[in-house]
């Protein structure tokens, strides 16, 4: 982060005179300090910030586009409890007690009438306490089904697996790759009167007017297999599954989906074969899986093309650009990138969208399921018949302009 930028500095020395004049009893400065941390977060479009006391004083760190950020300066070491027991007393969290990990909840006001949910976590460390603080609905808008990013072949895939009565649609990727905001979509495009629309959640995440949101509670006994259950007696057509995670989960989405209801759900996978590899792992008959899976979206999230500082260059042949791009390469290729500017706080990109692979189950992948063809066969037939990879997805959007070659390669092979 440029040091410029740190407004929120303006109030430490101030922060430091208090507390060590004070001893901790009137801190107005402490107070500005972590507001004007918040707010800075916030213009910054953070989604973490974390807090980490090291012996010198405490790191901050933010999450931007996905990726950590150092800020250039520390916390002094006086006022790192200040600012600790602040933020504890912001998130309702038990401010005596450091020796066990805490969560909270801190409910923002911004601008004077917006209100940002702010989620604080802190755990004990060996310099001190640790804290994230996880910004929640920084984008207002709801995006629709369009706006996620889908390819026009991808996109018509989507729809079609969403509108369809009955079946399971299993969306997979890593944390972090807007997993939730794909299924919110879909229900959102399904969100019509005539429609009972559940979902069960740990946590809720977002508000969705029209929608029965469940919120999972194991310590009252409401875990995801009971929700289910109950979910079969509430006449409900639609059903939003948070999460998959054991074998029970599992086979009671599959009852679900194969009585009549079209259950959407995700799952921590790299791609989208590997679902079906995992749900068979967990327990679920090859032939119940052939009758209820009908599509799984692989998605992840790459940083765009910072629109402010954008500049083309043609891709020279025998580079490195034309050896990753492999056949897609032609001689004179233009592509995009960012030069870096304030917009983007120097790294070329602002914003993210996503990557792809939707895989629609036909017969012939049904047979492949039910005669438990060896994984690299089952990819095999599935970009046979039309599913393209995230790679592919990745390429097509780097010739449209929308991220880069290098960014793509970061995010799905980690270099
Ligand atoms: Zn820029």
């Amino acid at each position: 982060m440029q040091e410029k930028a740190c407004s929120w500095y303006i109030w430490v020395r101030q922060a430091v005179r208090e507390v060590n004049q004070s001893g901790g009893n009137s801190l107005s400065a402490v107070v500005s300090l972590v507001n004007s941390m918040i707010d800075q977060a916030i213009l910054w479009r953070v989604s973490d910030l974390h807090l980490e006391p090291m012996r010198d004083g405490m790191r901050v760190r933010y999450r931007r586009d996905g990726l950590l950020q150092e800020d250039v300066r520390k916390l002094p070491k006086e006022i790192e409890a200040a600012v600790i027991s602040r933020l504890k007393v912001m998130a309702g969290m038990d401010i005596v007690q450091r020796q066990r990990p805490q969560d909270g909840h801190i409910r923002y006001e911004r601008d004077g009438k917006k209100w940002l949910d702010i989620r604080v976590a802190s755990m004990p460390v060996t310099n001190g306490e640790m804290m994230v603080l996880r910004f929640m609905n920084l984008e207002d808008e709801m995006l629709k089904v369009a706006e996620l990013g889908f390819s026009k072949r991808n996109q018509q895939k989507f729809e079609t697996l969403i509108h369809r009565p009955a079946g399971m649609l299993v969306i997979c990727g890593p944390m972090n790759s807007g997993k939730t905001t794909s299924l919110y979509a879909a229900m959102n495009a399904l969100n019509v009167s005539e429609a009972k629309l559940i979902t069960l959640e740990d946590p809720v995440e977002r508000d969705l007017a029209g929608v029965n949101q469940v919120q999972i509670n194991p310590k009252v006994g409401l875990d995801y297999v009971t929700g289910l259950r109950a979910v079969l007696r509430q006449d409900a057509e639609k059903v939003l599954l948070g999460e998959i995670r054991d074998s029970q989960t599992a086979e009671m989405a599959v009852r679900i989906a194969l009585t009549g209801h079209l259950l959407m759900t995700t799952l921590h996978t790299e791609d989208a074969p590997s679902v079906i590899f995992r749900l068979l792992e967990m327990g679920i008959k090859p032939y119940l899986l052939a009758a209820t899976l009908s599509g799984i979206v692989a998605q992840r999230l790459v940083r765009c093309v910072c629109p402010a500082c954008r500049c083309s260059h043609v891709v020279e042949e025998g580079s490195c650009e034309a050896a990753l791009l492999g056949d897609s390469y032609e001689p004179g290729m233009v592509l995009w990138h960012g030069r870096g500017c304030i917009h983007c706080g120097g790294t070329g990109y602002y914003g993210r969208m996503a990557l792809h692979e939707v895989l629609v189950m036909d017969d012939c992948l049904r047979q492949a399921v039910l005669q438990q063809c060896e994984r690299q066969e089952f990819s095999h037939i599935a970009v046979e018949h039309g599913m393209e990879s995230l790679w592919q997805d990745g390429i097509l959007k780097v010739k449209a302009g929308f991220t880069t070659l290098a960014e793509v390669r970061r995010v799905l092979y980690g270099s």
